[in-house]
């Protein structure tokens, strides 16, 4: 799941690529002066760029992703312990 300031920071790419694609200067302003967040921290995520953004966010989310142990397979759920493709489980370890 996304954290409050990734989703800003989505929020905003979104907003930017609907100002891009407006052609309505004074809706274009609104967006600018309404919608976009220019908190410091979500310009920190998106300092380096929308790619670096999207990669950076993906491989956290993947890493939260709940797979099992012994074969990689991902799970039916973020709190399963039962692996859906092979007989191993894990009820009773903290992984
Ligand atoms: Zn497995």
């Amino acid at each position: 799941m996304l954290s409050t300031s990734e989703q800003a920071a989505w929020r905003n790419l979104e907003v930017q690529r609907m100002i891009a694609q407006c052609e309505f200067p004074a809706v274009r302003e609104l967006f600018q002066t309404r919608w976009i967040d220019r908190s410091p921290e979500i310009e920190a995520l998106l300092s380096s760029g929308p790619e670096h953004f999207f990669n950076t966010t993906c491989q956290r989310l993947e890493s939260q992703l709940n797979r099992c142990p012994a074969c990689g397979t991902l799970c039916r759920t973020a709190r399963a312990r039962q692996c859906p493709s092979c007989p191993h489980t894990w009820f009773d370890s903290a992984r």
